[in-house]
């Protein structure tokens, strides 16, 4: 399972994420992305979300480690 957060101060609400993992974001009613189910897609199409925001307001942890998934740790291979 995975933790996600999305930067409010940073999405622009192009809704690629949403579009990606449909099963977990969602605009709100500033069409912005929210987080509504963080297990309601596979894990990868999360990640690939995240990759893909254009403005990388997209932050994915893995929620037992704590460790950061997305983007990725200066060092970390991939
Ligand atoms: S892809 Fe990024 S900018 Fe676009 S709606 Fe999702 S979080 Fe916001």
């Amino acid at each position: 399972m995975v933790r996600i957060g999305v930067d409010h101060g940073l999405c622009v609400g192009n809704a690629m994420c949403v579009a990606t993992a449909p099963g977990v974001f969602a605009h709100n009613e500033h069409r912005q992305s929210t987080v509504v189910d963080a297990g309601g897609d596979p894990a990868a199409r999360v990640l690939e979300a995240a990759a893909n925001c254009p403005v990388s307001a997209i932050r994915v942890m893995d929620s037992e480690t704590g460790r950061t998934l997305f983007p990725p740790e200066p060092g970390a291979r991939s």
